[in-house]
């Protein structure tokens, strides 16, 4: 037996054709930046959380950077980004010239503790990276209350939370300054290649990122001001909009499946499940369990062909590229924690019942 962590071959295969229509139709127009498909994906993302204005990019770490950049962050500024989660959260922060400040994760949710946000925030700090981890929406309100007392910027990180809703209904990506998409292939909407997209209700704002994603310019050698170089692929825009067709169907799925492993799973002291903050919907991009025997539970299922990964074996105060920070693991105790027991388990539509069954069964037979 061998259930994969993900298989992307078989996403493909389900929607074979359509896929196949599209890359015959930016072909036979040859035109491979810019242009109708990305016009038209931007409108159709747009619409879906109901903004507007979408702004497509290279990818999802551009994305948070071009935000960034748009609000005028600096040297001298301070940017406060998760302790525990992934690298591009963060390094977008220095990238920009700014410090990134560190603030530790909620024991349940895995999301920004906004009681220790409170703590973070000095005269210079900017703005917050709010991160929706796994597809569990942050706390928007009360981040949001800090942010708006303190005149800080809220920028959202939705790579992994296409469609996610937090406890007040609304759509993880709108409530935000600005909101930063990634469509790498495995995240819930993906492209294949690389991918993004910024989401504002600022119109200024908007269109500055559309200028610092095309060297400063709108239209070709109106130069404004300085950019880059991070637009989305015409190819990757045809592709993300038939793929968008099939978003909701998919995160559904995930949704049914995730209810399955929790059902499975409960009434297992060893294990903590993802929980779902009332009111909320949780876009499952990842299935993450906490438990103290993380290392040797992975190892046992590796060895009956279950492919797990862990999301994040290290909280980034205590990477090597950190480290120059000199921060104190007793600062970030639930991120020190998790990273030494969460572990992701199979989650994708394509996943059958019975995998997800068999993957719960070792696990309870692990723990017996
Ligand atoms: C994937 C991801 C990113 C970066 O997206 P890329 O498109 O790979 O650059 C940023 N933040 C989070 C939380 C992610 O999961």
């Amino acid at each position: 037996m061998h259930i994969p962590f993900i298989n992307l071959r078989l996403q493909y295969e389900s929607i074979r054709t359509e896929i196949d229509e599209a890359i015959q139709s930016v072909f036979r127009d040859a035109q491979f930046i810019g242009g109708e498909p990305v016009k038209k994906f931007e409108e159709q993302f747009a619409n879906l959380f109901g903004m507007p204005h979408c702004i497509s990019t290279g990818n999802g770490t551009d994305s948070l950077f071009i935000i960034l950049k748009a609000l005028d962050i600096k040297t001298g500024d301070e940017v406060i980004a998760p302790a525990f989660g992934c690298m591009p959260s963060a390094e977008v922060i220095s990238l920009a010239g700014a410090n990134p400040v560190f603030c530790d994760v909620d024991p349940n949710f895995y999301t920004l503790d906004p009681e220790q946000l409170q703590k973070k925030i000095t005269a210079k700090t900017k703005a917050v990276i709010a991160v929706h981890l796994y597809g569990q929406a942050a706390p928007l309100t009360e981040i949001k209350k800090i942010c708006d007392e303190r005149g800080i910027f809220l920028i959202e990180d939705c790579a992994q939370a296409h469609l996610t809703r937090d406890d007040e209904g609304r759509l993880a990506g709108t409530v935000g300054i600005a909101a930063a998409f990634s469509f790498y292939p495995t995240k819930n909407l993906g492209a294949y290649g690389d991918a993004g997209c910024i989401l504002t209700p600022n119109a200024d704002l908007a269109e500055k990122m559309r200028r610092l994603r095309n060297h400063g310019a709108l239209v070709k050698d109106d130069h404004e001001l300085e950019g880059m170089n991070s637009r989305m692929d015409t190819l990757q825009a045809a592709l993300l909009s038939v793929k968008l067709k099939h978003l909701v169907a998919g995160n559904a799925r995930r949704a049914v499946l995730a209810q399955q492993y929790a059902t499975q799973l409960s009434n297992l002291p060893q294990v903590q499940l993802p929980q779902e903050r009332s009111g909320s919907t949780h876009s499952y991009h990842i299935f993450c369990i906490v438990t103290e025997q993380r290392d040797e539970l992975k190892n046992y299922l590796a060895e009956h062909g279950v492919e797990t990964l862990i999301h994040y074996p290290l909280g980034l105060p205590f990477t090597p590229a950190y480290r120059h920070l000199l921060l104190a693991e007793k600062e970030f105790p639930v991120t020190h924690r998790l990273q030494h027991q969460v572990l992701s388990l199979p989650l994708y539509p394509e996943l059958k019942r019975e995998q997800v069954t068999c993957v719960a069964q070792l696990i309870r037979q692990y723990f017996s």
